[in-house]
């Protein structure tokens, strides 16, 4: 692949995806090219996701320091959301490795060269954790998360390490990989969890938004999970077939001990069941068959979603050679 980069030194790419970011791009491309560790050619791909204020504008007006260091801009028509943005980036990238950074000074640019030294060292994947820190975030966001991470994890045949967070470097193989996903409902981190790969991970403390607010609510967030559970799993479409199970299993054997109680022996154990009481056990026994015939429909859903979200059946590094 043709390099960007004006050397012959080998170019990463940095994917930032921006979204009303206006006061913060400046500040985060000094702290950036302070930080971007020597021996490289960069790609600063900057996605302005939408922006309602002039956020393009202060990227388009950047200009870097270094000669091996460029900044490219892709402007999206409108705000699709921060997974397009990076999705968007990581088209565009030809990078030998991607870093995903927030513009917001979350991520410390510092460890751009622990990162690198990371995946220098062979790792294909280099995740950030976040340190399970009370100034981050508060008690409501963190036991969300944890109790998010818990039913992902349980739900789902991926394992979704707790805390990971976006701050990730991924090698050219996973950006390649990354680039043939084509579903709609994702989120990147659990599409990149899902491809496997040699990871490694970096503990680190998020810094606090330098300005602006967090454009992520509860409710996005919410949102976010039940949209990555949906992508991920397919356990939650198969519940009503488990719950119509066992309520047919329960009240099948507690409708059929009553009919022989009552009607084939005359009710030795003079339990006197009142015909309500019938009733409610057979209105509860047919329920549970229509739970069941739902979860069967639930399997070809299933089945359907798997086929459309299209995944590749498996992944596989390129040959050696
Ligand atoms: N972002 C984006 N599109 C959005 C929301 C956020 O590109 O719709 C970007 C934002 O500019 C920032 C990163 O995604 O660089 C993380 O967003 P934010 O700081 O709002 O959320 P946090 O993850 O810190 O709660
Ligand atoms: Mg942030």
């Amino acid at each position: 692949m043709a390099s960007l980069s004006t050397s012959d030194k080998q170019l990463l790419s940095l994917i930032i995806p921006c979204h009303d970011e206006s006061d913060n791009i400046a500040p985060f491309m000094a702290a950036c090219e302070a930080a971007l560790p020597a021996g490289y050619g960069y790609e600063l791909i900057f996605v302005d996701d939408g922006s309602s204020d002039d956020t393009a504008d202060k990227i388009a007006a950047l200009r870097p320091a270094a000669a091996d260091v460029q900044v490219r801009l892709i402007e999206l028509s409108r705000n699709f959301g921060k997974e397009m943005a990076v999705t968007a980036g990581l088209a565009a990238a030809q990078g030998r490795a991607a870093i995903i950074i927030d513009a917001d000074l979350q991520h410390p640019p510092q460890l751009l060269s622990k990162f690198v030294a990371l995946w220098e060292q062979g790792a294909e994947v280099v995740v950030g954790v976040r340190a399970d820190d009370k100034r981050y975030a508060s008690f409501a966001k963190r036991q969300g998360s944890r109790l998010f991470y818990r039913l992902i994890n349980s739900l789902s045949p991926v394992e979704i390490k707790p805390n990971a967070t976006d701050y990730r470097l991924i090698d050219r193989v996973v950006i390649d990989a990354y680039n043939g996903f084509s579903e709609h409902n994702r989120m990147s981190r659990g599409l990149i969890d899902w491809l496997g790969f040699k990871r490694s991970y970096l503990t680190f403390s998020p810094a606090p938004r330098l300005n602006g607010e967090a454009s992520y609510s509860l409710r996005k967030l919410t949102g976010l999970a039940l949209n990555s559970i949906v992508g991920m799993s397919l356990v939650p479409l198969k519940f009503a077939g488990y719950l119509g199970a066992t309520i047919t299993l329960l009240f099948g054997s507690l409708g059929a001990f009553i009919a022989v109680d009552t009607y084939a022996f005359n009710d030795p154990l003079r339990l006197n069941v009142a015909n309500s009481v019938d009733l409610a056990v057979l209105i509860l026994f047919l329920i549970g068959i229509v739970l069941m015939a739902l979860g069967l429909v639930g399997l070809y859903i299933a089945a359907i979603h798997t086929e459309v979200s299209g995944r590749p059946l498996y992944v596989a590094r390129p040959s050696r050679q």
